[in-house]
Parts: structure tokens; C-alpha cells; sequence
């Protein structure tokens, strides 16, 4: 897609657009959040699809280059093409000669009128789409249900349908940076069914303007560009901190469930207001009663280190003084040895620290360890 080209209706948003209508006509006009993550994200995409494109022997053109080269860089676009490689293997086991394309711009026009979208990658086998979206955040996403990748696949199958006789459509979030890869499958019968009975009637409300104002997590980790000013959101957020505990003095634990249950889409509200009006204050110029902009922590650091240097030297401090040598990083030294030398030589000196135990939901997917207090009892 044309940088800069956005769809009205667009994949990205429609996590909010489909669970609150009336949020696309209420941002149509609102500026959008361009981000430096955004432009490295764009680097890493164009990175990436080079790669990928390389890996499986196609034509790839030159490598790209940005100002966000960086070893993370390398080595995130790197898993990205080795895992996409993984896929056409294993795909080519049973199938001759599966399609690949990068990049791939698809059109859900017959489900929400003018929405578009770029597939970063697809691969066709037989019966089955797979399509694969990197991300180069650090807010995890989950595959399962995304209406993003719902989408993307609607529209994947409006270029193939006719092509091929798929069946089932696996979609694949892939986040190296967390080491997030999070894939979904579902039958074409039940994908066109949700963008009949969901998508479609959502898109029409949205396009139309109707529709009630839902506000939900979509919210925040979608983006919308009205949740810090949002005044269904704020309603739902004062609501929420609105707990009734009665007597006595102290909570009991129904009661601090309630709280945590609470405490993540409050605190994610607060952080989005806060940082909307410290924006608002010191970029535009706006004032808020009872609120000043002040000066935060500075971090000192040298202009010009060969000129300190020199200084130093010649102020006669010698070089065991001035100079202090270390090991690089167990990650630099595996990226330097590659993973295998690296367990060879090195692996029997890794040692791995007790991960801090901390709370999260019943669906997080890690799985539950046992409590400090119970493997005090083992113990
Ligand atoms: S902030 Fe939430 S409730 Fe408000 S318009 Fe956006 S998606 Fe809808």
C-alpha cells in the first residue's frame, strides 16, 4: 500500500470499529499518531520482506537500509525469514509447488465498502491460506479472533477463491521482539460467516456513523484516537472506579479481586489521559487549572569523547584509571558464535536467575508455577 494511503474502513482499527461504530466517524478528522515505533516498524517491514524473499530464492531487489539498522533489527527480520522458510518446507511436503506472495495488497470491498489492506506475507497449499503478519511492537497480540487477520484472510480469499479450492485459513502473529508467535486456524465456511453476520453489519453502522458507543480494551490496544478524550470511555472508567465496599475496615479478598480486575483498564485510561494532556501542554501550548509544565530528570553525558580523552591524558591519569574493559553480552557473544558454538563453549557458564514471581489472568498464557509460600512448605 502507498505510505500514507489509509482505508477508511481499515483492518488495523477495526477491533474498534467493530465493537464501537461510531468511534471511525468520531477520529475520521482527529490526526493520526505517527510514532518513531511506527517508522521502525515500517524499516523492519521492508527489512523483513527482503529476507523473506531471499530465503525462498526470490527475486528481492537490493537490501534496504534506515536510520534503525540495528543488531535487533537483524536478528528479529532474520527469525522472521527463517520461520517463514519453515512454513514453505513443511508446506512443500505436501504440496508441489505452494504460492508465495509478500506484500500482497487485498480488497474486502464486498464486506466493508472501501477497506484495503497489505498481507506481509501469504503462502497457498492445497486447501489451506496461511497468512503471516509481523509485528514489531511490544504489546503482545494474539491470533485468536483477531479482526485484523479476519480481515486480511476475507481478503486473501477474494483474490484466490476462484484460483484455489481453500478450505481453511491459518493466520500467524509473529513478534520477535517478545518472542511472540501466535496462530489461529479456522474454516473458510466459518470466516465468511463472521464477515456476513459481524463484519458486514459493523462496517455499515461504522460507514454510516451509527451505532452505540461500546467502549471495551479495543480502546486502548487498538489505538482509537479518541481514548484519552472519549467521554463514553471516561463514563465507563469512573464507573468502574466507583466500588462500594462497606464494613469492615479492611477489604477482604472478593473485594481486592475486584479492585485487580478493575486496576488494568483504569491505570491503561489514566496513563492515555496523562500523556494526551502532557502532550497537549508541551507541544501546543495548552494550560490546565491546577497543573504547570516543570523539568524533568537530565541525563549528563559526554559531547566528545576523544576530546575528554585527551584532557584526562593530558592532565596525566593513566590508562588503567580511565579505561575499565568488559566482557560483551551473552546475547552478543551467541549472535558472535552462533547458537550452536555458543552451547558448545559456553553454555555450561549460563545460568538462568529465579524469575520474579508476579500475578496475571487466568488466561495468560504461561502456565502457573506454584507459590513462594508453597515451595517454602515443600521446602
Ligand atoms: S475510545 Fe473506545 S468507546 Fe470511545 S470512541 Fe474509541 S473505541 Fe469507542
Amino acid at each position: 500500500m502507498p505510505p500514507g494511503i489509509h482505508s477508511k474502513l481499515g483492518p488495523s482499527k477495526s477491533e474498534s470499529w467493530i465493537n464501537c461504530p461510531p468511534c471511525l466517524k468520531l477520529t475520521e478528522d482527529m490526526e493520526d499518531e505517527s510514532s518513531e515505533y511506527a517508522s521502525a516498524g515500517t524499516a523492519a517491514h521492508e527489512l523483513a520482506e527482503y529476507k523473506g524473499k531471499k530465503i525462498l530464492g526470490l527475486k528481492a531487489g537490493s537490501r534496504p537500509h534506515s536510520d534503525y539498522d540495528s543488531d535487533e533489527m537483524e536478528e528479529c527480520t532474520d527469525m522472521y525469514a527463517d520461520y517463514l522458510k519453515e512454513q514453505y518446507d513443511q508446506a512443500k511436503l505436501t504440496c508441489p509447488d505452494p504460492v508465495t506472495l509478500f506484500e500482497q495488497h487485498v480488497e474486502m470491498d464486498n464486506y466493508a465498502p472501501g477497506s484495503f489492506g497489505s498481507c506481509d506475507f501469504m503462502l497457498v497449499a492445497d486447501k489451506k491460506l496461511h497468512i503471516v503478519d509481523l509485528k514489531y511492537g511490544y504489546i503482545e497480540v494474539q491470533a485468536k479472533e483477531n479482526t485484523q487477520m479476519m480481515m486480511y484472510a476475507l481478503g486473501a480469499l477474494n483474490l484466490f477463491d476462484c484460483l484455489y479450492d481453500i478450505e481453511e485459513v491459518e493466520m500467524t502473529i509473529f513478534q520477535p521482539r517478545i518472542q511472540n508467535i501466535s496462530s489461529w486456524s479456522m474454516s473458510v465456511e466459518e470466516l465468511v460467516k463472521w464477515g456476513n453476520e459481524v463484519l458486514k453489519p459493523a462496517a455499515e453502522l461504522a460507514a454510516a456513523g451509527e451505532g452505540e458507543f461500546n467502549p471495551g480494551p479495543w480502546c486502548s490496544h487498538n489505538f482509537c484516537k479518541a481514548r484519552t478524550t472519549c467521554r463514553a470511555r471516561a463514563e465507563q472508567m469512573l464507573e468502574l472506579a466507583k466500588l462500594e465496599f462497606k464494613p469492615p475496615a479492611l477489604l477482604s479478598d472478593e473485594e481486592l479481586v475486584q479492585v485487580m480486575d478493575k486496576a488494568e483498564e483504569l491505570s491503561k485510561w489514566c496513563s492515555d489521559v496523562m500523556t494526551f494532556a502532557t502532550i497537549q501542554a508541551t507541544e501546543h501550548g495548552k494550560s490546565y487549572p491546577g497543573w504547570k509544565i516543570v523539568e524533568g530528570r537530565s541525563v549528563r553525558k559526554f559531547s566528545d569523547t576523544k576530546a575528554v580523552e585527551e584532557a584526562v591524558k593530558n592532565a596525566g591519569y593513566t590508562d588503567d584509571q580511565i579505561y575499565s574493559k568488559s566482557l560483551i553480552t551473552l546475547t552478543a557473544f551467541e549472535k558472535l558464535l552462533g547458537k550452536s558454538t555458543f552451547n558448545d563453549l559456553l553454555g555450561t557458564y549460563v545460568t538462568k536467575s529465579t524469575p520474579k514471581l508476579t500475578l496475571a489472568r487466568d488466561n495468560d498464557k504461561r502456565h502457573e508455577v506454584s507459590s513462594n509460600a508453597a515451595n517454602d512448605f515443600i521446602d
